[in-house]
């Protein structure tokens, strides 16, 4: 089986409390790929500029993503984008982006990359991802995630993507931006009314939701005591929870899997927040997640008792 991830592949400049990184590999391909490698054969697809080197490339094919899909665009610059977090590391202020080499690039998928059986639209603008929604006919199951940069200049675009696939992956807040519902859950339903048959809400360092038309499915984040750089950790979850579909070729998608999906993407995630860009997903086992998927399902079980309320 195999999995294709599109989506931004890019330098990023952060600044935490904790510290503070000039130029690391980021970008929302990129932090997807590594993290849904431990469940599959990944190919990454989207462009890079004359900045772009070998070093860069074998951070994703020591992890064995696949990097032939990716674009050399000669004379351009790689998408650069550049953040500050505040104590609250749920919020985040957006610097600079710079699209460089993403400015006038049309997606063209190689064969091997259009026949994935699952695909990824990481955050990318809406029209690309439409482009490359159209390109993998066959995908059986296809998920998508984007930002507040796009509802607000592409919204129209966004809706029409998100009609054209199974699975929304959005920030809570930024379901409530594009829908325009003032809660979670009519936020959700509106969206399963356009198409999707899953919506996933992230709620940074509170967890996650899982919304379909018949159920809701919610976990905590995994309890850490040091976080330092949450970049990336939306891409993380989304390629731990797709990566783990792609991992189950003969189940179909329902409630029951994407329940273990989320508490996959779950861990991924809080591996990624423990240090800066990709430094930890770049090596991290598989025994580590699997130890802290089991953490976590001790950590949100609990037991009903036969207690007699007070009238
Ligand atoms: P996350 O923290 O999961 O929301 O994703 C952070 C990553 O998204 C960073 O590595 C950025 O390079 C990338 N990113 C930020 N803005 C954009 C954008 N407008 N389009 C595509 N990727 C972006």
């Amino acid at each position: 089986m195999s999995l294709t991830v599109v989506g931004s592949i890019a330098f990023d400049a952060v600044r935490t409390p904790f510290g503070e990184r000039p130029r690391m590999l980021g970008g929302s391909a990129v932090h997807f790929a590594l993290a849904a490698s431990f469940f599959d054969r990944v190919r990454i697809v989207g462009p890079v500029g004359d900045d772009w080197s070998p070093a860069e490339e074998a951070v994703l094919s020591g992890r064995g993503v696949v990097c032939e899909d990716i674009v050399h665009v000669r004379g351009g610059r790689t998408f650069f984008w550049s953040g500050v977090y505040g104590w609250d590391l749920n919020d985040r202020e957006t610097l600079d982006t710079q699209l460089g080499v993403f400015e006038g690039f049309a997606p063209r998928l190689s064969p091997a990359a259009a026949a994935a059986d699952v695909l990824f639209l990481a955050n990318i603008q809406p029209d690309l991802q439409r482009a490359v929604r159209t390109q993998a006919r066959d995908a059986r199951f296809v998920a998508l995630d984007s930002m507040n940069l796009w509802i607000e200049v592409a919204r129209d675009a966004l809706v029409a993507a998100i009609s054209e696939v199974d699975c929304v992956i959005l920030n809570d807040a930024e379901l409530r931006q594009l829908t325009g519902a003032p809660n979670l859950i009519r936020a959700a339903r509106e969206v399963l009314g356009w198409g999707p048959s899953a919506v996933v809400a992230k709620q940074g360092e509170y967890g996650a939701a899982l919304i379909t038309a018949d159920g809701f499915f919610s976990l905590p984040a995994f309890p850490l005591a040091d976080v330092r750089d949450p970049t990336g950790a939306g891409d993380t979850f989304a390629g731990g929870l797709v990566g783990y579909v792609a991992a189950h070729p003969e189940e179909p998608v329902d409630l029951g899997l994407l329940r273990r999906a989320m508490a996959y993407g779950t861990a991924l995630a809080s591996f990624n927040v423990e240090e800066f860009g990709t430094e930890r997903v770049a090596r991290l086992t598989g025994a580590e997640i699997t130890d802290r998927v089991r953490a976590l399902a001790t950590l949100t079980q609990f037991e009903v008792d036969d207690l007699e309320l007070r009238p």
